[in-house]
């Protein structure tokens, strides 16, 4: 299969402007980009008119949760039995690459197997979905975020819990059996549960020590929740490969991230609390709440400190805590808007972090996220230029094509006759 794309503006994952171009791939690679027209030979390929839109590489969630199915409460998710909990991930996958996201790195799934096994589904082509690195449950401690029990009550949500390095170490290797790609720790608590809020740092260092000393040993990346400072600085001291969310990291621990920042990879996770403060009343977020928790204030500290990221190199991926009912699923791309809006940064610089940084997270740097030859084939054609209104990400309406390793998701011609026909009606 080989496809030429004729007459599109690129915008390709690293550069500040678009240029006018043409890209021929072939298989699942891009094999040449010519700024002149006529410059590539059809040689068999299938041509498509970009019809004057931005061709841009797919983008990429980095921090996913796919088997999120918008609960209002975190324990929702463990009273959803795992068949119907599985046919729901599976519409989640459809509906975040419908979005343009051809590459969602996993922040967590809900129940041991659900990212594991859509993941497996999807490379084997039997359902549609971005390429996925699976995570398993939240390694959390007793009543840290993702313990939902109280005495003599059972509940569950997305935490698996271990208490002290023996048990760590085991919940580290069964996620290690059970296949997945990224293991998840919860370091600090959070604000959107009743025990440990978001500046306690629930996870002790020999717990921490454990967790990344047994995944690095099975070759898989860590990734953690800390949000108080010390959280943070535990995650980097220990060599915590993705660190989310940091909201309350002081200069100390922006200083440690700084010095760590060529192989840290950063996620804000911003959706959940720009959600619950500006729109909190619409998903039934109490605005009493959002008051007692300071969540305001907190949005503000978070801002300052990726304004702090942003001056200072980091590496940063978009990625908003999307599937909870406050974040639905499919908004992930207004991340972008808020890099711009909320962190100040220029559209390129929002747009790399949802592209070319997501794909060094993927473990493909240099060779997704990016339009150039030999990169992986993950192109959209998006009807309006994301340089100037990030909006045009958000929802499917505005994607003309979404191209995942070298093969149509969309395909742009069946959009064009269709527009054709109500033209002639
Ligand atoms: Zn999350």
């Amino acid at each position: 299969m080989a496809f030429l794309i004729q007459n599109a503006q690129v915008w390709d994952g690293e550069n500040d402007e678009r240029y006018p171009a043409e890209v021929l791939i072939e298989r699942n690679r891009i094999t040449a980009v010519a700024r002149d027209k006529g410059q590539l030979r059809r040689d068999g390929a299938e041509i498509i008119d970009g019809g004057g839109m931005t061709l841009m590489p797919g983008m990429v969630e980095g921090h996913c949760h796919l088997s999120f199915v918008g609960p209002a409460r975190n324990q929702d998710l463990g009273e959803i039995p795992p068949e119907e909990h599985l046919l729901r991930t599976c519409r989640n996958a459809t509906l975040i690459l419908n979005h343009g996201f051809t590459s969602c790195y996993s922040a967590a799934s809900a129940k041991m197997r659900l990212d594991v096994v859509v993941r497996q589904e999807i490379e084997d082509g039997y359902l549609a979905g971005p390429r996925y690195k699976a995570a398993g449950p939240e390694i959390t401690s007793t009543g840290g975020l993702g313990d939902e029990r109280k005495q003599h009550m059972h509940a569950e949500s997305f935490g698996m819990i271990a208490d002290g390095p023996d048990e760590v170490r085991r919940a580290v290797r069964l996620c290690c059996r059970e296949g997945v790609d990224n293991i998840k720790l919860n370091i600090s608590g959070d604000d959107f549960v009743t025990n440990a809020g978001a500046e306690i740092t629930s996870m002790s260092e020999v717990e921490v020590a454990t967790a990344v000393e047994v995944a690095h040993e099975w070759n898989k990346r860590v990734a953690c929740h800390s949000r108080a400072a010390a959280s943070v600085k535990r995650a980097v001291r220990n060599g915590v490969d993705c660190i989310y969310h940091c909201d309350f990291a002081d200069e100390e621990a922006l200083d440690m991230l700084e010095a760590a920042k060529h192989r840290v990879i950063i996620g804000p996770a911003f959706g959940l609390i720009h959600n619950a403060v500006f729109e909190g009343d619409a998903a039934g977020v109490p605005r009493e709440f959002v008051e007692r928790m300071g969540l305001a204030r907190k949005l503000e500290l978070t801002c300052r400190t990726y304004e702090q990221m942003r001056k200072r190199g980091m590496k940063v991926v978009v990625g908003g805590d999307y599937g909870f009912k406050i974040t639905p699923m499919g908004q992930n791309a207004r991340d972008i808007g808020h890099f711009v809006k909320f962190f100040g940064y220029s559209p390129a610089e929002a747009l790399r972090c949802a592209t070319s940084v997501g794909g060094e997270l993927m473990g493909h740097k240099g060779e997704l996220g990016v339009i150039k030859p030999g990169a992986l084939a993950d192109i959209l054609l998006v009807d309006g230029n994301p340089l100037v209104d990030q909006s045009v990400l958000v929802g499917p309406d505005r994607l003309a094509m979404i191209m995942k390793d070298g093969k149509l998701h969309r395909d742009p011609r069946a959009r064009s006759s269709a527009r054709g026909r109500l033209a002639a009606e």
